[in-house]
């Protein structure tokens, strides 16, 4: 028996409960049980946090970058120490696997101790001036208060991901993340006041969200609004942005095109393609999910998936034979169950799964499917998934199967594989997408910039241009005087 949670909002450095004590219930997906219950806050709490990290703006961002480096240091020393409960906490609330919530809080330590770093090598630059008697300086300063919404398909690195840049870069935040999965954000919190961030200048409350998401655009103290969620959410978000000018990233989802090429090791690529598409029950935006493969191979490929997807043994995420979990919630598994049924509808072929598991009797679950497509403009193929479906379709001209891969409103991850790598190399070239991986299913790294073109989103997080997303720049003049 696990025991039940309350989730607090951080205000200023103190844990608090709202006004009227108003709570909501989280869900364990994985089988239907309240873990605990979290604050119910609104545009009230929102405002309240906002003044506090107002107020702790002055004192972060004139704290040197040594001293504001050492405590993200230490709080990626206290995760990496206390990762196996950590990652206990983030299986409850998501249903993914242990192993995977292991990975994904040792890459959210990874993101402190890299912005850390990067924080400490941000330099401006002086400028020649075209007049002799003057210098020029660009010099880089925190925005300040940040907004930070995220979504719940990673509760510990897509909150880490942006706390560490805009912390690193001297700004204070509101943290609002997925009602869904708090523990892990709120676990986080606990550690970054442990490591020794003063009060205010890290900030987190949840409840209504859209209360909240308004109040932090209307808010004159936000400066800048971070978001990981649907582009239906992001789209909102900018339209209020329309009335404040409050700069904002946004993160808005894919659906992953695959290129396969007939001249590839077919049962190298099927493997990488199950393990890429089902890992965290397909609830990944860089997740492969359109794939084109040629009709010289389509055959074969459909045969090893399908036998792979198969096989895959469903449980819970804390299952020690488990490799698929459940999804998230009932909502987001009847969407999902209803995009199947629309492409079955439209004459596609579900090779595999298609229901939800029937040894189950509780939880979200919903097998690994494999479909065969033959309309490439029905939603299955042209919306974003993000479930444990893969869509097979067939090219046999390239060129076609590259104007196909950028027909979608996404373009966030794209992967081709081929042996030929000048083939590789000028269809990564062509293909519409923030990230593309050759050969490989991840080609994303906490060091190189991540994020998407057309509607996948606006900015960048990671590399060093995550770090700028936090920053602006200023330009000093100084006249010289005359000797
Ligand atoms: P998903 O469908 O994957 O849950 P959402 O975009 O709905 O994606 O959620 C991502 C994040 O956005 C979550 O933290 C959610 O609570 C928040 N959110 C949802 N609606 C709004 C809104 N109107 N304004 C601001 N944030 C919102």
């Amino acid at each position: 028996m696990s025991i039940k949670r309350t989730g607090r909002l951080l205000i200023g450095g103190e844990w608090v409960l709202p006004k009227g004590g108003s709570m909501l219930q989280v869900i364990n997906p994985g089988n239907e049980t309240e873990i605990g219950t979290i604050s119910n806050a609104g545009a009230e709490e929102c405002q309240l946090a906002i003044d506090a990290a107002a107020r702790a703006f002055k004192m972060w961002s004139r704290r040197n970058v040594y001293e504001r480096s050492a405590i993200l240091e230490k709080a990626a020393d206290l995760i990496r120490g206390r990762v196996e409960s950590l990652a206990k906490v983030t299986t409850e609330e998501s249903g993914k696997l242990l192993k995977e919530a292991h990975g994904e809080w040792l890459a959210a330590a990874n993101l402190f101790t890299w912005f850390a770093s990067e924080a400490k090598v941000c330099n401006g630059r002086i400028i020649p001036s075209r007049n002799p008697s003057r210098t020029l300086q660009a010099a880089y300063q925190p925005i300040g208060v940040v907004g930070v919404i995220t979504a719940w398909n990673f509760p510990a690195y897509n909150p880490a991901r942006s706390w560490s840049a805009a912390l690193a870069a001297g700004c204070t935040v509101v943290a609002k993340p997925s009602e869904l999965t708090p523990f892990s954000a709120i676990a986080l919190g606990e550690i970054l006041a442990e490591a020794g961030l003063p009060g205010g200048v890290m900030n987190i409350v949840m409840g209504d969200a859209k209360a909240i998401g308004d109040e932090m655009m209307a808010n004159k103290n936000v400066r800048k609004v971070s978001f990981t969620g649907s582009l239906a959410v992001g789209k909102q978000l900018m339209a209020a942005s329309a009335q404040t000018c409050t700069q904002l990233s946004l993160e808005l989802g894919g659906n992953g095109p695959v290129i396969i090429r007939e001249d590839v090791d077919v049962e190298a690529v099927a493997q990488g393609a199950v393990a890429a598409k089902f890992r965290n029950c397909g609830q990944v935006c860089v997740a492969p999910q359109r794939f084109f493969v040629h009709e010289k191979i389509k055959d074969e490929f459909l045969a090893k998936v399908v036998s792979l997807a198969g096989q895959m043994k469903i449980g819970l995420g804390s299952g020690a034979d488990s490799e698929l979990g459940p999804m998230i919630s009932q909502v987001h598994r009847s969407r999902v169950e209803e995009y199947v049924e629309k492409a079955k509808a439209a004459g596609g072929k579900v090779k595999c799964g298609g229901v939800r598991p029937s040894s189950l009797k509780s939880g979200y679950f919903f097998e690994p499917t494999v479909i065969e497509v033959s309309d490439q403009g029905q939603d299955l193929w042209m919306q974003e998934i993000f479930g444990p479906v893969m869509t097979v379709s067939t090219y046999s001209d390239l060129e076609n199967a590259v104007g196909l891969v950028n027909r979608s409103e996404y373009g966030l991850a794209a992967y081709i594989f081929t042996k030929d790598m000048q083939v590789a190399s000028r269809t990564a070239a062509e293909i519409e997408a923030g990230m593309v991986g050759i050969n490989e299913w991840y080609p994303q790294s906490i060091e190189a910039p991540f994020g998407g073109v057309k509607q996948s989103g606006i900015g960048r997080e990671c590399g060093s241009e995550g770090l700028h997303e936090y920053l602006q720049i200023k330009v000093i003049s100084n006249p010289l005087p005359t000797f």
